[in-house]
Parts: structure tokens; sequence; C-alpha cells
């Protein structure tokens, strides 16, 4: 029978170390929950790497564990995970793609090596694994390379590519000094994903400018075969954080938060630290605000989560500080006895509290400066299941294209950003009603189920069209 395999960088696994004994544990994020659907059904598998580096000895024992959860291991050491990862994925790719290369793109040769070694590295794992008739769904910027390696080894399968940032526009890509390599790779899939239409485009207008091959339409033809080009926004889990609302430790939470917040209205902002999400900027629009319209003190307080990532790397470390250091100013520059303007927390929490503070907010400020989809957008607007809140939403995230009954913002327009939080303030009830109803029905239809779905049955029908148009 034949099977699917699902590969991303990381698997959806946790593992932890204790004295040399390793345990695991399933993870459900946005990504794992929707391809749960199709990883745990028949034999279906995914690849990619555990997440730790495992010494030789152990690595028998972690894969048969893993592989009882339909796991498949790539395993890295930390020269591999420091270069191909941190180096050429996160110091070349996410920056450019992020439209930030002037800023923070390094161009190591070494990096690239590396980030050439650790693809082929996959590709064996794929081909140790792979039998003809399998179908072969590629996941995200870390594996821009993987699509075409195995398809020289294996010309006849079926392969899907997803890319989860943004793809930016040619004058950016093509800083990239390995910039065709990359779209060989892409182009080792039957169907390429984005988000966006816009991402779509300045794919094939790339691809059509750098490589000598014909891009018509979503079209690219490649030696013969020819390769679809295609929109899929991803979609959440709608129903878990709608239902979530309801969950007796979610109401507790709200209960709290209620009593908290008393006569204080909330505007809530969500990120894992990164410069693409606008945090300075945002601080900067509150606090505008504040100065502006000095009736909001004591009236309206910003709760704002960052979720620790990468914070060992200077350039994050330093956007900490300054964000450590901007918050400290507002907060005391406006706090009174018994009111913060802003509440500040460099953390994650757990599902539940989240799931309380999307329900009660009174605003939802979204304001990255560039972002492949958002998915924090769509989970507030999931969670209110009163019909209530405002979302604000930067036009710079994927999101935007769909959740056009936001109030959608340049995060760069520190006075449009502080407008908006005023008009949000100030929306009517009905008015509330009528946006984020409609915006409900959009994020429960095209949820995460869905976007695999569309996706699957894209690349069955791209495979089933290309084999009919060579008999
Ligand atoms: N998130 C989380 N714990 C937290 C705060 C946020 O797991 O304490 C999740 C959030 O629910 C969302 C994800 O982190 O699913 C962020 O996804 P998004 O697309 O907004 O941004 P990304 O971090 O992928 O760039």
């Amino acid at each position: 029978m034949s099977k699917t395999i699902i590969i991303s960088n990381r698997l959806p696994v946790k593992i932890l170390e204790q004295n040399g004994e390793y345990t695991l544990e399933a993870t459900e994020g946005g990504l794992a929950t929707g391809l749960g659907s199709i990883y745990k059904q028949g034999n279906n598998i995914w690849i990619g790497w555990p997440g730790l580096e495992m010494p030789e000895d152990k690595q028998d024992d972690i894969s048969k564990k893993l592989h009882d959860m339909s796991l498949f291991p790539v395993y890295l050491s930390q020269e591999e995970i420091n270069e191909y990862y941190e180096g050429f994925s996160n110091e070349v790719l996410w920056p450019v793609f992020h439209y930030y290369a002037s800023t923070y793109a390094n161009y190591k040769q070494s990096n690239w090596q590396y980030y050439q070694q650790v693809n082929k590295k996959f590709c064996e794992v794929v081909l140790s694994i792979v039998e003809p008739g399998d179908t072969i769904w590629v996941h995200d910027y870390q594996l821009l390379l993987l699509p075409g390696l195995i398809r020289n080894a294996q010309p006849e399968l079926s392969i899907g590519f997803f890319l989860h940032i943004p793809f930016p526009s040619y004058e950016m890509f093509r800083l990239i000094p390995w910039r065709a390599e990359l779209l060989e790779g892409m182009l080792g899939a039957d169907l390429i994903g984005f988000h966006t239409f816009d991402d779509a485009r300045h794919f094939l207008s790339a691809t059509g400018r750098i490589l000598p091959v014909r891009a018509s339409s979503n079209i690219v033809s490649i030696n013969d075969r020819s390769v679809v080009v295609e929109s899929f926004p991803m979609g959440i889990d709608h129903d878990k954080y709608a239902s979530l609302t309801k969950d007796d430790k979610v109401k507790e939470q709200i209960k709290l938060l209620k009593a908290n917040f008393k006569g204080i209205r909330i505007i809530l902002s969500v990120d894992r630290l990164d410069y693409s999400k606008g945090i300075l900027q945002r601080l900067q629009a509150f606090e505008m605000l504040l100065k502006t319209y000095p009736d909001y003190k004591e009236k309206v307080s910003l709760y704002m989560i960052v979720v620790p990532s990468r914070d060992t790397v200077p350039q994050y470390k330093e956007l900490r500080d300054q964000i450590d250091k901007k918050v400290g100013n507002i907060n005391a520059l406006y706090r009174t006895m018994d009111w913060s303007p802003i509440h500040y927390y460099y953390r994650s929490f757990p599902l539940e509290t989240l799931s309380a503070l999307y329900h009660i907010a009174d605003v939802g400020l979204v304001t990255p400066m560039r972002d492949g989809m958002n998915l924090v957008s769509k989970e507030y607007v999931a969670s209110r299941t009163k019909n209530d809140g405002v979302l604000i939403l930067s036009e710079m995230a994927g999101a935007s294209k769909e959740l056009i009954d936001a109030i959608i913002v340049n995060p760069n327009n520190t006075l449009e950003v502080c407008g908006a939080i005023v008009e949000a303030l100030n929306m009517d009830d009905d008015e509330k009603k009528r946006r984020m109803s409609s915006m409900r029905k959009v994020v429960e239809k095209f949820n995460i189920g869905h976007w695999v779905k569309l996706f699957m049955n894209k690349l069955t029908e791209v495979k089933t069209l290309q084999q009919s148009m060579r008999t």
C-alpha cells in the first residue's frame, strides 16, 4: 500500500533528557494538528529532526520509540544545527524572505555548504524509506533543496512543497548568492504552495528571471515537467479554539482576568521574539495613544506576551533589551498607584491562559512588519465566540488577505496604528459583531483540515494530469 511522507525540519515531538534517559512527548502545534490527520493514518509517516543533539549510542533506542509514533528522525550534529539551521536558514533565508536582507543577512559560504549537506542527509533518510507510488510533502524554508534532491533520485514520485514564510519579490530574492540552486531545488516538486497569491507571483517572477525556464500563468515548465504554483492560505484548528472558551479551566482564568482588570480595557499582543513582528513599533503606537489621548490613562492596558526565541543570538538579544527598555520607559512615565499601562511577559503561556486572553481582550493588536500568515490573528478571531472584540491587523501579514473585516493598518505608520486603536476602542457593538462574525466564518470554513485536504487533492490532480499527458 502506498503511503504519504511528511517532511519538515522539526518532528512534532518534544524530547526531554534526564540523567541520560530520554522521554518523548508529542507536540500539538498548528502544523502537527493539521497533519495529524495524515501522518497518523495507515502506514504514513513524518520525517524530521527530533530537536536535540542525540548521543550516537542512544539513537537506536530513540528511533524505536519514534517509529512507534510514526515518526522517523534525521539526527543532526551541533555543528550541522549551527550552520544549516541557525546559520543558513535563520541568517540568510529568514531575513531575506522577510525583507530584512540589508540589516540581518549574512551570506557565509560554510553555512551554504552545511545547508546542502543537511538537505542531502534528509534526502538519504527519505530514500531509505520511500517506495514507488508514495506521496511526499516537504515543508518550509529549511528544506528548499530537498524536492530537487528527491526528484533526481526518484523521478516518478509525487512531491509537494509548501513554504510557510513569505516569498519575497525578485529584487530581494536575487541578493542571495545561491538563488538559482534554491529555485531549482523547489522546482523538484510537482506542486509548490504558498500562503498568498503575492508569494506565488513573486516566486513565478523570480523563477522566470533567474532560470532558463518557461513560467506562464501558474505553471513552470522545466525538463519536460510541469510544476504547478498556487496559493493555499493555511488555517487553524478553529473548533479547538472556539470550544476552549467553554472549558472549565479557561472559564476560571477568564473570571480571574476579569476581576484583575475591572474597568480596564485590554489590548492584547502575542508574538515570538522576532524583528519581523514589529514589537517596538507597536509599543511606539501605544505610547502615542497615551500621550495624545490622556483620557485613556487608567482605562486601557496593553497585555503583551513575547515568547522567548533564539535570545542567545546577538540580534535577538538586542531586540529583547530594546523591548525591555521601551516597556520600562512607558511604564515608568505613565503608571499610577493602581494601573500599569503595559503588562509585559517574556515567556510562553499554556493554551488555556492564551485562550482566556484571546476571549476577553477588547482589541487584538497584530502588527508584524512581515509575516507569512500569522496564526495568532486567526486564533483571536476563533476565540471570539460572542462576536465581540476588534482585530487590528497589519497589511504585511498573509492573514490580512482573508481577514478583511479587521482594521487593516500599515505597521510602519505609527499614527495610523494609534488611530486604529482609538477606532477599535470606540467601535459600536453592531459594527464589532458584523466584522467579527464575518471573520469567524472565514476562519471556521478555511480551517487547518480544509488546508490539508485542498493541498493534497491538488497534488493528486497535478500528478494525474501529468501522467495523462504522457500517455
Ligand atoms: N503561542 C504559544 N504559546 C504562547 C504564545 C503563542 O504556543 O505562549 C503560539 C500561538 O498560539 C501561535 C504560534 O505560537 O499558534 C505563533 O504562530 P504565528 O503564525 O502567529 O507566528 P510564528 O511564531 O509562527 O512566526
